[in-house]
C-alpha cells in the first residue's frame, strides 16, 4: 500500500524572523534532501486548509479567532518564544488539514500511512492558547478526526524530546487515546514525569518516558522495548499517529540527547511494523522540532525511507 507526503510553500510563509530556531529553512533542509530521492516513492497529498470548526475538534474557539485577528493585525508574538507573521494562521490550518486530508486518504483506501512535513509544529499548543513555537495541535486534531471516521482507539507515540504537554493535556481524562511520550526529562515545559498517567477514566491511558540528558540509543531501545510496544499492545489502537520531532538528534542546538539518524529509522520500524500487524498499517507522522539542518535532514531522510 502507498504512502503519502505532504509539505507546502505556504509552510514557508510562516516567517517566525531572522534568529529564530523554527524557521522555514528547516524544511527546506528536509525537501532539498528528500526532492531527487525518496520523495518519489510516495504519494502526493492534496492541499487542504482546516476549516476553524474542525480545529475547534481540540481548541477553543475564541483562542482560533483571536489568533486568526492576530495575524491579520501583521502578527507578533504569542508568548516569550513565539512568534507568527501574517500568514501563519493560513499555515497553520494547512498544516492541521494535512492530517485530514491523510485521514481521508488512508479511510478511503488511497495510502496507508503518510509523512507530513508541516509547521508550525503542535505539541505543546493547548486547548486556549499557542506555547512553545505551536498554534494548532495538528496530531491531536487528526486523533480526534480519525475517531469521527469510526477509529475509536488512537495510540499517539511523541519522540521530540520535549514532552508533548498539549496532546497530553488534551487526552489527559480520555481512556480512548493512548499518548506516549519520550523525551529529555527534566527539560522544557517542565512536564511529562513519569508520574502523569491519565486521569479519571483516562486513568492509565498516559505514558511518560522521562530520559536524562545525554540518554542515546541503548535507553531509547530500552524504553521501547519494556514500556512503549507493550503498552500499544495492550491497548489495540486502531492507528497510529507520531509527533515525529528531531531534536534528540546528537547534534541538535536546543537539547542534550545523543540519537542520530539511525536511531530515528529504529524507532520508525518498530512503530511501522506495529501499525502493519495491529492496525492494518495506519499510521500518520507529523513533523515538530528538530533544529540542526544537517541532523534533521538525516533523521527525516531515515524516517522516511521507513515508510515508503
Ligand atoms: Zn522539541
Amino acid at each position: 500500500m502507498a504512502a503519502g507526503i505532504f509539505t507546502d510553500d505556504l509552510f514557508l510563509q510562516h516567517d517566525t524572523g531572522r534568529s529564530h530556531p523554527e524557521s522555514p529553512s528547516r524544511l527546506l533542509a528536509i525537501r532539498e534532501r528528500l526532492e531527487g530521492g525518496l520523495a518519489s516513492h510516495f504519494k502526493t497529498l492534496s492541499r487542504r486548509f482546516a476549516d476553524p470548526t474542525q480545529i475547534q475538534l481540540i481548541h477553543d474557539g475564541r483562542y482560533v479567532q483571536e489568533l486568526e485577528r492576530f495575524c491579520n493585525a501583521h502578527g507578533g508574538y504569542l508568548d516569550g518564544d513565539t512568534p507568527v507573521s501574517d500568514q501563519s494562521y493560513r499555515a497553520a490550518l494547512l498544516a492541521a488539514g494535512a492530517g485530514l486530508e491523510a485521514a481521508d486518504q488512508i479511510q478511503s483506501g488511497n495510502i496507508s500511512r503518510a509523512l507530513l512535513l508541516v509547521r508550525p509544529p503542535g505539541h505543546h499548543s493547548l486547548v486556549q492558547r499557542a506555547m512553545g513555537f505551536c498554534l494548532f495541535n495538528n496530531v491531536a486534531i487528526c486523533a480526534r478526526y480519525l475517531q469521527l471516521l469510526g477509529h475509536k482507539k488512537i495510540a499517539i507515540v511523541d519522540w521530540d524530546v520535549h514532552h508533548g504537554n498539549g496532546t497530553q493535556d488534551a487526552f489527559y481524562e480520555d481512556p480512548s487515546v493512548l499518548f506516549i511520550s519520550l523525551h529529555q526529562y527534566p527539560f522544557y515545559p517542565g512536564s511529562g514525569a513519569a508520574s502523569e498517567t491519565g486521569r479519571g477514566a483516562g486513568a492509565g491511558t498516559t505514558l511518560n518516558c522521562p530520559l536524562p540528558a545525554g540518554s542515546a540509543d541503548a535507553e531509547y531501545k530500552q524504553a521501547f522495548e519494556k514500556k512503549i510496544l507493550p503498552a500499544l499492545e495492550q491497548f489495540g489502537p486502531n492507528a497510529i499517529l507520531i509527533s515525529a520531532g528531531f531534536d534528540a538528534h546528537r547534534d541538535d542546538p536546543l537539547a542534550g540527547m545523543l540519537l542520530t539518524a539511525t536511531s530515528y529509522e529504529w524507532m520508525s520500524r518498530k512503530l511501522r511494523d506495529f501499525a502493519d500487524s495491529h492496525c492494518d498499517g495506519r499510521l500518520i507522522s507529523f513533523l515538530e522540532g528538530g533544529y540542526n539542518l544537517d541532523a534533521l535532514a538525516d533523521s527525516v531522510e531515515a524516517h522516511a525511507s521507513v515508510l515508503i
